[in-house]
């Protein structure tokens, strides 16, 4: 019975959540991970943050014992450094991120911040650290601007205009009725994808973290706002670790390091240009992107 129950009450938690509107990535993931029973070691100190260098040692993880969906991952994103995380779906790209914020911890290897393996400190302080502009952000029934507070609760309005400012939002919200004051959500003003992502991409800013994640939405966006969200990213990125897990390559030309993950190993890495003379992977998901943009006709119909 107990072992009914537990499941219960933790969908009956989440249900309360989903009607409470106050469910999104972070918090959701929050509320799972305390029945993935991952738990900060006894008196584990708080990381020390520094200019944030990530880096991933021989990591191996599977949801299950069944499946292994990272095979020993190496990689090192030094402070600063934009690295783009590509690959064919399912390759396990946004597994890594989860590992990263630890939301599941890797059967085997060490996931580094500035020197200290994340399991041997605060989970807290390791999310402090991060900051994550989701694949699709849910917006809370309530106010823009609350909406982009919640980054960091207690937030000056001069703070939040000056991360909407940043995240090019805040000449769309000042255009809405009744500016920051606007209802946004399921009852109030419905926002396109990119404007969803430009309030998540102001809430991660305002959180100030030293290291980003965004985890690049698969819809498709017209140009114009793809090379929008491209500048966005690359703003919010400098002077910052950013991670960017892409769908569409062209968002990542410029990133310092691209890495190719395919069945959880890196594959390839290097520079855009790197990749397209290596022939290898990489050139070919872009010669077959750079077709579907060229005839969209044909890939919609392949779709
Ligand atoms: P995409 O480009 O389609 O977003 P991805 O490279 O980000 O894919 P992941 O989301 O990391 O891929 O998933 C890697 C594999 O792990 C997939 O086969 C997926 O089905 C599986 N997977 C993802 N989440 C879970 C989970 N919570 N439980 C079990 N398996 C999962």
């Amino acid at each position: 019975m107990l072992q009914l129950y537990a499941p219960l009450s933790f969908l009956g938690v989440i249900y309360r959540e989903i009607r409470q509107s106050t469910t999104d990535l972070e918090r959701m993931f929050t509320i799972l991970e305390e029945h993935q029973e991952i738990k900060d070691p006894p008196q584990a100190p708080a990381l020390q943050v520094g200019r944030g260098e990530v880096r991933f040692e021989n990591v191996r993880f599977g949801y299950g014992a069944d499946r292994v969906i990272l095979d020993g991952l190496d990689f090192t994103v030094p402070a600063g450094e934009t690295v783009a995380i590509v690959g064919p779906s399912g390759a396990g790209k946004s597994t890594l991120a989860r590992l990263l914020f630890r939301f599941y911890a890797p059967q085997s290897g060490r996931i580094l911040i500035d020197g200290q393996d994340i399991a041997q400190v605060t989970q807290a302080s390791v999310r402090r650290a991060i900051g994550i502009v989701p694949q699709d952000t849910v917006l809370f029934n309530d106010t823009i601007g609350y909406n982009i507070a919640y980054g960091k609760p207690g937030a000056s309005a001069a703070e939040v205009e000056a991360v909407a400012r940043a995240a090019h939002i805040h000449d769309f919200i000042v255009s809405t009725p009744q500016g920051y004051e606007t209802q946004v959500g399921e009852r109030g003003l419905k926002l396109s994808g990119g404007e969803k992502q430009r309030v998540a991409i102001a809430r991660a800013l305002l959180k100030n973290p030293p290291i980003l994640i965004f985890d690049e939405a698969t819809s498709q966006l017209d140009s114009h706002n793809e090379k929008a969200i491209q500048a966005e990213i690359r703003a919010a990125s400098r002077d910052r670790t950013a991670i960017v897990i892409a769908h569409r390559l062209s968002t990542v030309v410029d990133a310092h390091q691209i890495l190719v993950v395919e069945s959880g190993r890196v594959v390839e890495r290097g520079t855009h240009a790197q990749l397209l003379q290596a022939r290898g992977l990489y050139a070919r998901m872009w010669n077959l992107q750079q077709d579907r943009a060229a005839h969209p006709e044909a890939s919609a119909a392949m779709a």
